[in-house]
């Protein structure tokens, strides 16, 4: 029930972000397509990440469970109303006393490959039945399933950023190897998906994610 909410909102919320609150207001039905289509390429890579996260953790013998966090959640759905997505709307907590460091760091990176594999998935998609829509809020012709394979690499970039407490920071813990060779695959997949521009994004956005992280966890 918890993960249904967060991804409702979630979609939501990155909805609203895509197409302000004028567009939501002025277009209402063209909206909830978009919602819709939110639902499909962003809510299937975040609840099927937090799954990824969950049957591993399980599968190392620990319970795992997601939990939402209403706060996060609020504060998602307020600042997206001005533009701004801040998507903390819960993560799986892991119970167990003999995690090592390595099986909390495959546990992690399951999240992200997950993500990626579904950039295949709507890459796939794309080039097979692409579907072709026109939304009075976003210029030109949305494709669907390459929009949907973008989104999940962002997804899956962000979450290798490797600080505390996003699944980058287990990784980078457990083996740098692993994260380099993740996090370069995906900032090269970047360059010929979202341009340039995706990778001083990235850089930036792990600078304000470090600077947050020191001040709210030290
Ligand atoms: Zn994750």
């Amino acid at each position: 029930m918890q993960i249904i909410i967060s991804v409702i909102a979630i979609s939501f919320a990155f909805s609203l972000v895509f197409a302000g609150l004028g567009g939501m207001l002025s277009y209402p039905k063209e909206f909830l397509v978009f919602t819709a289509l939110s639902l499909v390429t962003v809510g299937s890579g975040f609840i099927l990440h937090e799954m990824g996260h969950k049957l591993v953790a399980m599968y190392y013998g620990a319970t795992a469970a997601f939990r939402m966090w209403t706060n996060g959640l609020l504060f998602m759905l307020l600042t997206s109303a001005f533009g701004v997505l801040i998507a903390a709307p819960g993560a799986v907590y892991i119970y167990s006393k003999t995690i090592t460091r390595r099986q909390n760091g495959i546990i992690s990176v399951v999240g992200p490959m997950v993500n990626l594999a579904l950039v295949g998935f709507f890459m796939g998609l794309a080039a097979l039945t692409p579907v072709v829509i026109h939304l009075s809020f976003i210029p030109g012709a949305l494709n669907v399933w390459a929009f949907g394979a973008k989104l999940n690499l962002i997804l899956a970039l962000f979450n290798m950023i490797p600080v505390f407490p996003l699944d980058g920071s287990k990784v980078f813990g457990w083996s740098k190897a692993v994260w380099v060779a993740c996090t370069f695959l995906m900032l090269w997949l970047s360059m010929g998906m979202l341009g340039p521009g995706m990778l001083v994004s990235w850089i930036i956005l792990l600078v304000m994610v470090f600077v947050f992280s020191k001040l709210a966890f030290g």
